[in-house]
């Protein structure tokens, strides 16, 4: 009998896990995705040498099944195909853990109710993170489950890069920058040595373009300032999230057009970014395949985003030496890689073209005064990592 952890990162509309042997192994036995949740849910399961696995029950999945009784179900499926192993812990990604969960830490039922607060701040994620640990809980009381944050990454900014220029009592109050994708990011930090040497510990800003899109600015491999802020809506433009955004487009849209707070999250959140531009989709695969002055608008404009949030963080970690694009996005689009560094020449960003349209790992050239990497993010490993810590 060998002892393993599972890792689940429950999103909006997906569910990635993956069951890690306890020992120190980066390679997982069993990973997957239950994709479509909410209406046509697909799982995929695999085994660690990336071999299909059989879906048995949940190979007909109803899309009105709900994320916490998919977890269920996904629990009673991994019980048939973990074999001789003993599930000891589950690690889970949380997007927020506000002011007071700056490290990855055990839940409990008090822990659990401060982290109900603070789903108000991440809509679209933590109400989904947590129905995964109630469902764990429900299936298993006593298993230790292991918290993960996407902000904590960011407590080592200092109090500057945090304050918005409100009052300070909504400051002391807790309404400050948090920052997020804080996972993907201590990943691509623990390995940065690998491709950049010592220059890892230089300036870097580490591009997550995904669905959702930040950046981070890092001296020494710790956050020094990041695009995201209160919540996971501020920052670059994304999938469907509109990015940084006048706060007074807000009040027009309640004050003139008579939009309730809700339909304004709505269309924050949901109709905006990609799709709100396009008109055609959030996806940007789908947009480069569009030949619509629409899609091509909706491109350029990611773009020029990007590289005017880019210098603003610049300006944060005092110039550039690597710049890591990462996520789907960042790892997988040659184009979108092209047209933001194209806008970033003036900071010495010399890109090799065909490098970058080969995928490696490295596409600048070797005499660009900015090493431009491609990496891929893992963010299971890192919980995996943490919860492995916490329970011993
Ligand atoms: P999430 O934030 O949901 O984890 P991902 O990191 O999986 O998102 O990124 C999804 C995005 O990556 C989508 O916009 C998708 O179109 C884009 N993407 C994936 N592969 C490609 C590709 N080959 N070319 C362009 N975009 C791609």
């Amino acid at each position: 009998m060998s002892d393993v952890i599972l890792v689940l990162n429950a999103g909006s509309s997906s569910i990635k896990f993956a069951v890690y042997p306890i020992d120190a192994d980066a390679t997982p036995v069993i990973r997957g995705k239950i994709a479509g949740i909410g209406r046509a849910p697909v799982f995929s399961p695999f085994d660690g040498k990336d071999v299909a696995l059989d879906k048995g029950e949940l190979s007909n999945l109803d899309g009105a099944v709900n994320h916490e009784a998919i977890v269920a179900m996904l629990l009673t499926w991994l019980q048939h195909h973990e074999g001789d192993t003993t599930l000891v812990a589950v690690g889970h990604r949380v997007v927020h853990g506000g002011r007071n969960f700056t490290a990855p830490a055990l839940i409990d039922d008090a822990a659990l109710r401060e982290l109900e607060q603070l789903a108000p701040l991440a809509p679209l994620h933590q109400p989904h993170n947590l129905a995964a640990i109630r469902a764990v809980a429900a299936w298993q009381a006593n298993l230790p489950q292991v918290a993960c944050f996407d902000t904590s990454f960011h407590r080592t900014q200092s109090r500057l890069a945090q304050l918005f220029a409100l009052p300070r009592d909504l400051s002391d109050e807790g309404i400050i920058r948090y920052g997020f994708h804080g996972l993907s990011y201590d990943y691509i930090a623990s390995i940065l040595p690998q491709h950049l040497g010592e220059r890892a510990d230089g300036r870097v800003i580490v591009a997550h373009l995904g669905n959702g899109a930040s950046m981070c600015a890092m001296k020494n491999r710790k956050s020094v300032a990041t695009s995201m802020g209160f919540t996971a809506l501020d920052g670059l433009m994304m999938g469907r999230r509109c990015g940084a955004l006048d706060a007074g487009v807000v009040l027009y849209l309640m004050q003139h057009k008579g939009m309730s707070a809700a339909e304004v999250e709505h269309l924050l959140y949901r109709k905006s970014g990609l799709l709100g531009v396009s008109e055609i989709s959030n996806n940007m695969h789908v947009l480069e395949e569009s030949d619509t002055p629409q899609a091509r608008e909706a491109i350029d404009l990611f773009c020029y985003r990007a590289a005017s949030v880019l210098c603003g963080l610049v300006s944060a970690i005092g110039g550039l030496d690597a710049l890591v694009f990462t996520a789907g996005i960042g790892e997988n689009s040659d184009h979108i890689r092209s047209l933001i560094c194209q806008r970033l020449a003036w900071l010495g960003v010399d890109l090799d073209e065909s490098a970058n349209c080969a995928n490696a790992t490295r596409i600048s050239r070797a005499a660009s005064q900015v090493d431009v990497l491609v990496v891929p993010t893992d963010e299971e490993v890192v919980i995996a990592t943490a919860t492995r810590a916490l329970v011993g």
